[in-house]
């Protein structure tokens, strides 16, 4: 079957020094060797996949640009067809007048996400694989590229192909027994198709229970650095997102609204709000910082709760803690250079974690990291372990568990093979929904 020929810019919309007009289809060779001209005047169709050529962009007679065309010959190429990527100059008008040059030599213009599109289409990739391209170019962390690496290589399809195979392997079996009688098909036994439910429910689980991790590897923790006014939650914004962002002045009560910033510490991505000081005041404007500040403290991920080393507990501090025993927590006790007034016996009964910073001379960072890994969970968290990372695979391995689980009911309350095996053909489904 013949495809159409596409062509984009695959490069960001914006000035650099290189700009990539990519081509993916049975045409794209001849298309390109329309407005690509070799140095050496070879053909681009003569050349081997995986080949580089240097030379020049025309329109016609118009000579557009230098660059450099790589060949990659179907089936190996990101789209599994034949692919040329024209690597120019990366400005923003230059990019655009090759690609309209590609255009009205032949190709037609690629939709969002078209290339990928083609690869799962043509079997390259598969449906989790494909979104994890995404991830990988959405990715703001370390740990999260590394997560949408691994499933980019298959670690999560391997996975699920497996559990899959596994109950296709009895699906099959249990159809053809009650199907083919006359063919002396083993009857299969209860323990051995027990085993298989077990293990598939183990996998789902298991697998289901790495899907908050992911969403945090992925998309960050939402924190709230809390306290009361002047323990120094600005100077630690700052510090940790090293703005002036939020105002540090000596009068309390300065922080009026909720002010965010997202920012990478360690493997942890945090997004992070100051909220205005927490206190008893008459001042109208300050109050509705102060209660919006209470809200976020009860539907964040994580609170920065920060405490004044040099002065006494008061009752705002003891109304935080108190508000946020059940909430992942750090107490920061901060003003660490400044002689100890505090006495964290309190803190400490309610809070688990507890470091001494001084934000104001920036120590105290690397205690603070580690406490947020630990809280976070993401210094037990192996980047090379299949996760799942959106919402629409977290449905397809629920829907596969909740048909194990009734396969798995069905078995232990005696009911027929046939029973069973619907169950297990609407988990098979799922899971092969969930890797297209
Ligand atoms: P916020 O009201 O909690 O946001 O407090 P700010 O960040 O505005 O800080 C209040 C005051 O405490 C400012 O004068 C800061 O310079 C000072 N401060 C903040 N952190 C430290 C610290 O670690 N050590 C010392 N000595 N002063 C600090």
């Amino acid at each position: 079957m013949k495809s159409s020929t596409v062509a984009a810019i695959s490069t960001a919309q914006g000035e650099g020094g290189i700009g990539v007009i990519r081509i993916s289809g049975d045409e794209a060779v001849k298309i390109a060797d329309k407005v690509f001209k070799c140095v050496g005047n070879k053909c681009l169709a003569d050349l081997k996949g995986y080949t580089a050529s240097f030379g020049y962009v025309y329109n016609g007679e118009e000579k557009l640009d230098e660059a450099v065309a790589l060949v990659f010959k179907a089936p190996h190429s990101y789209t599994g067809e034949d692919v040329v990527e024209i690597s120019c100059h990366g400005g923003l008008f230059i990019t655009k007048e090759v690609l309209r040059t590609v255009l009205e030599a032949g190709a037609s213009p690629a939709q969002a996400g078209e290339f990928t599109k083609r690869a799962f289409l043509n079997g390259k990739i598969d449906l989790a694989e494909a979104e994890s391209v995404m991830d990988i170019i959405g990715a703001k962390s370390r740990s999260a590229v590394r997560t949408a690496l691994v499933t980019k290589d298959g670690a999560l399809s391997r996975k699920i192909n497996t559990i899959k195979d596994d109950l296709i392997n009895k699906a099959a079996h249990l159809s053809a027994w009650a199907d083919y009688p006359e063919e002396d098909i083993p009857e299969i036994t209860e323990d051995n198709l027990e085993n298989s439910l077990n293990n598939a429910e183990k996998e789902l689980t298991d697998l289901l229970s790495t899907y908050d991790m992911g969403q945090i590897v992925k998309e960050g923790i939402d924190t709230v650095i809390a306290g009361r006014p002047n323990v120094g939650k600005s100077t630690l914004m700052n510090l940790l997102t090293g703005s002036d962002k939020s105002i540090v002045t000596e009068i309390p009560g300065t922080t009026r609204d909720i002010i965010e910033e997202t920012v990478v510490l360690g493997n942890v991505i945090l997004r992070l709000s100051d909220t205005a000081g927490l206190r008893e005041t008459d001042n109208r404007v300050e109050q509705i910082g102060v209660e919006k500040a209470k809200k976020r403290l009860q539907n964040c991920g994580l609170v920065l709760a920060v405490f004044d080393s040099s002065a006494t507990l008061n009752n705002d501090d003891y109304e935080l803690i108190d508000a946020i025993k059940d909430v992942p927590s750090i107490a920061i006790i901060n003003k660490s250079d400044l002689d100890k007034n505090i006495d964290t016996d309190y803190i400490s009964k309610n809070i688990s974690q507890i470091i001494y910073i001084s934000a104001a001379q920036g120590d105290g960072l690397k205690d603070l990291v580690e406490a947020i890994e630990k809280v976070v969970g993401t210094n037990n968290f192996n980047p090379s372990e299949a996760i799942l990372s959106n919402e629409r695979q977290r449905d397809s391995a629920n829907r596969a568990l909740m048909s194990v689980k009734e396969a798995k009911d069905a078995l232990m309350m005696g009911m027929t093979f046939d029973a069973v095996t619907v169950s297990l053909e609407e988990a098979i489904s799922s899971l092969l929904e969930l890797t297209g």
